[in-house]
């Protein structure tokens, strides 16, 4: 994490020092690199030059626009899960061209706004969703360009809420039934066939699964092949993992060397849709210590940020590491850094080794992607700030929520 370092005893973002971002906008404050997001995405088109393909970031891990146009100004693509993300990407200046539109429950309306934008491609999720966009597609005189979101049955080995290529998960069709359902997709007049894709789960450390689902799409491909229907394009979803702890997250490299391998002479174009890897290690959840307050059992720190900042802890057990933005020589004793959300599960970290008093700054790394996004108003609690850096310069992407915001759609009775 090279975009976030200890100079000169303090924390930087790039060339800024997270004090100062904390005592202009104030805590708590997500603050991204725009280097670290660069970065990210050019190990991807790395692998990829010279190879026909598109990298459509999976927006939900963040859909900042600040965030989103600095990958569209690199060329990437967007996979989009709603007709909300539709209008934020093209709102951040995404070529529709480039979008592809995943998601189990695409509402007749988010169909027809997409098939007006002129997107890439619809994932297609189950066979009545290619009923109801052959008929929206019908109602707009246009054909919709389809992929089919195929559930290659392959296990992930990662968190169970995360892991989506399993049989009894309800994403995509069934690997035996995709056969039949492309046929029949190929039998409806205002349905184009380009493409099938998969995704197997979030946060994936071993590429070996990757492989075992390529394996798999591939012999479907011969079969659909065989049965006249040629695909323009193989997408094979995100997934890749990040380093929270001490994990060893794969190189882009060593993920995609041995699928560019055996997508060579096929001549489908290929797509990825990373989301975690792009944006996780390019953010970080800047905090102040509230109050320090020694339990009988246990030493708590009460921190400014908490479960509806950042919901990963709280909702998978998740590991962030937490770091002093100034780190104190003094003794180090075992805390657990908890928000102030009248909820025991309101935790950010457990038993964490730090030498800190009330008033410190914390760093809460990792937490580029599904913190921002998946925030919420718990406890009428507005959203933080969010800032990019650029350097030495300091964007703020988005202001701090007020408290009347959270109720100014609300009424009181007549
Ligand atoms: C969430 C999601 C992704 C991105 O997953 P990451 O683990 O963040 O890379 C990609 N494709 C689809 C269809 C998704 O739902």
């Amino acid at each position: 994490m090279s975009a976030f370092s200890l100079k000169n005893g303090q924390l930087h973002a790039e060339s800024v020092p997270l004090a100062e971002i904390a005592a202009r906008f104030g805590t708590p404050c997500y603050i991204y690199s725009r280097a670290a997001l660069e970065d990210s995405l050019d190990e991807f088109l790395h692998e990829l030059a010279g190879i026909d393909s598109l990298v459509c970031y999976a927006m939900k891990a963040n859909s900042n626009l600040a965030v989103l146009s600095v990958f569209a100004r690199r060329g990437a693509g967007f996979d989009i899960v709603s007709g909300g993300e539709l209008k934020r990407a093209l709102a951040a200046g995404a070529d529709p061209k480039k979008i592809v539109f995943s998601g189990v429950g695409k509402t007749a309306a988010e169909m027809s706004l997409a098939l007006s934008t002129g997107i890439l491609c619809f994932n297609v999720e189950s066979a009545p969703e290619l009923e109801r966009l052959n008929d929206v597609a019908a109602s707009l005189g246009r054909r919709a360009p389809i992929s089919l979101r195929v559930n290659p049955n392959v296990d992930a080995k990662t968190h169970p809420y995360i892991s989506t290529g399993l049989k009894e998960n309800k994403f995509g069709v069934a690997y035996e039934d995709a056969l039949a359902i492309y046929r029949h997709a190929a039998s409806l007049p205002h349905l184009e066939i380009i493409g099938i894709d998969c995704h197997i789960g979030s946060q994936l450390l071993d590429p070996a699964p990757f492989d075992e689902a390529l394996d798999k799409l591939l012999l479907l491909i011969d079969q659909l092949a065989a049965n006249g229907i040629a695909l323009h394009h193989i997408d094979l979803g995100g997934g890749l993992g990040i380093r929270y702890q001490d994990e060893e997250a794969p190189s882009v490299k060593s993920y995609l060397q041995p699928l560019l391998h055996k997508l060579k002479q096929r001549g489908l174009k290929i797509l990825l849709e990373p989301g975690r890897r792009l944006v996780g290690n390019a953010g970080v959840l800047l905090t102040r210590v509230e109050y320090l307050k020694q339990g009988e059992a246990k030493n708590f720190a009460i921190v400014d940020a908490a479960m509806n900042d950042l919901a990963r802890p709280a909702l998978y057990d998740a590991w962030h590491d937490i770091v002093p933005v100034a780190p104190r020589q003094s003794a180090v004793s075992h805390w657990d850094v908890v928000g102030p959300i009248c909820e025991s599960g309101d935790f950010l970290g457990r038993q964490r080794a730090l030498a800190i008093a009330a008033g410190d700054l914390l760093a809460i790394l990792s937490a580029g992607a599904y913190g921002m996004a998946m925030s919420s108003n718990y406890n009428s609690r507005p959203r933080a700030a969010e800032v990019m850096v650029d350097g030495s310069q300091i964007h703020l992407v988005r202001r701090r929520e007020s408290v009347e915001e959270l109720y100014s759609s609300e009424s009181l009775l007549p």
